[in-house]
């Protein structure tokens, strides 16, 4: 067991000495059996919250309507969710109620795959209603019970299972797979904030073409924003270098920059996606520069409008477009450029007032601008006194 079980378990234990079942279950239960390191563990209990609340001196209401209570213990916090089931599914998507169960075996029923429906008890030893260590040893995504049901139910399953495809190198079941080629119109239904949970970890899986196939042949895409009609640049990703992308940010400079996106229509392609301003700014700065370093080497002019990682960014996207790139040269240019803003430069406005003895006005910024670009093309040094000599020498002041 993992040290992260194996310090978990004392909270079990107090559960079950008052008479109640507690398991590890889900992600990690499949990760540990994976030998893969687990990031979330989440266990599951006869106890009903309020129960749960009364065994442990400090708690946090996280998901009570979810059924989940957050135990506070020894410095660590250990998600408790209750046996539920889930009524009532309306419009295709995870139920808004719950019901409480006492039974794992309720519980687990409701979960999407058979490598997700695992339990293991405070001894290590693994509850598998549905077979699903043997669909972990042969690397198979099967749904718990009827596929077609499952996906009805909750449409969000149908991406969850392309990326656990690309994530864990993972082969879809046969049924399933054609469950959701059938049901895929349905992701319709699901919110955008959800599927690009989805997606984002299948581009970033470990075999993103196994993932990006099966999203491809099953015509999830043809629901997700912007990626309609998009089959052919989506199978162009396979050709991509066989590395993993590092992160969510360059995932989408990756994507606008295949499907050609500039401008307005980048940022509404963003946009749609609901992504943050901050991805949004970093993509339309990066995007352009992807396109640059494709024809030519870093020069001052492109590098200085980016920041740091903008510039590293561009690096790494292009050594998954398998070009030639070169992330320690990059940062070694950009390091090397004398200033990377107005703020680095050795005079404020408020010197050039006092120097020039003249009232703060348009001319202030026309001639910050010119001493930046004076700096940058190295005519001259970037101290007061060489900056204000500069302007002394080329007569400049806040007339010109
Ligand atoms: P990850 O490693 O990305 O956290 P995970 O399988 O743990 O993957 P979670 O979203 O953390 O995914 O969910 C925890 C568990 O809850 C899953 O393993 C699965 O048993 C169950 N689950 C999550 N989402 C669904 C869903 N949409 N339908 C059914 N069961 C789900
Ligand atoms: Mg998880």
């Amino acid at each position: 067991m993992p040290i992260e079980f194996i310090e978990a378990i004392p909270i079990m234990e107090q559960i079950e000495a008052a008479g109640y079942e507690a398991y590890f279950v889900g992600g990690s239960v499949r990760d540990v059996l994976l030998n893969k390191p687990i990031h979330d563990i989440d266990i599951a209990t006869s106890a009903f919250p309020e129960e749960v609340k009364t065994l442990f001196p400090h708690t946090v209401d996280i998901g009570i309507e979810h059924g989940t209570v957050l135990v506070l213990s020894e410095g660590n916090e250990y998600e408790i969710t209750t046996f539920r089931t889930e009524s009532d599914y309306q419009d295709y998507r995870r139920p808004d109620e719950v019901v409480f169960v006492r039974s794992l075996e309720e519980d687990l029923k409701r979960r999407d795959f058979t490598i997700n429906a695992l339990a293991m008890n405070t001894k290590g030893d693994i509850i598998d209603l549905f077979d699903g260590e043997a669909d972990l040893k042969a690397g198979i995504i099967r749904a718990v019970g009827l596929a077609h049901e499952r996906f009805n139910e909750d449409a969000l399953r149908m991406m969850r299972a392309v990326r656990f495809a690309s994530q864990l190198d993972f082969s879809i079941e046969e049924q399933t797979f054609e469950a959701i080629k059938e049901l895929s119109p349905l992701l319709q239904h699901i919110s955008v904030e959800r599927i690009h949970i989805e997606w984002i970890k299948l581009l970033l899986g470990k075999n993103r073409n196994k993932g990006i196939e099966a999203f491809v042949l099953t015509e999830l895409y043809q629901y997700c924003p912007g990626l309609n009609e998009q089959a052919g640049m989506l199978k162009s990703l396979i050709e991509l270098a066989p590395y993993e992308i590092e992160s969510e940010e360059d995932s989408w400079v990756i994507l606008c920059h295949k499907l050609s996106l500039k401008g307005q229509e980048l940022t509404s392609f963003l946009k749609k996606w609901k992504l943050s301003n901050k991805i949004i700014d970093n993509c339309k700065k990066v995007v352009p520069s992807v396109s640059f370093r494709l024809e030519h080497e870093w020069d001052t002019a492109h590098l200085y409008p980016l920041n740091e990682e903008q510039v590293l960014m561009t690096e790494r996207v292009l050594k998954i477009l398998n070009v030639s790139y070169d992330v320690s040269l990059a940062k070694k240019k950009y390091n090397e450029l004398p200033i990377h803003g107005l703020k680095d430069l050795a005079v404020t406005g408020s010197d050039l007032i006092a120097h020039l003895n003249q009232q703060p006005g348009p001319w202030l910024g026309r001639l910050l601008k010119t001493l930046e670009q004076a700096v940058l093309i190295g005519q001259v040094e970037n101290n007061k006194l060489s900056l204000l000599n500069f302007l002394e020498e080329r007569n400049v002041n806040g007339n010109q």
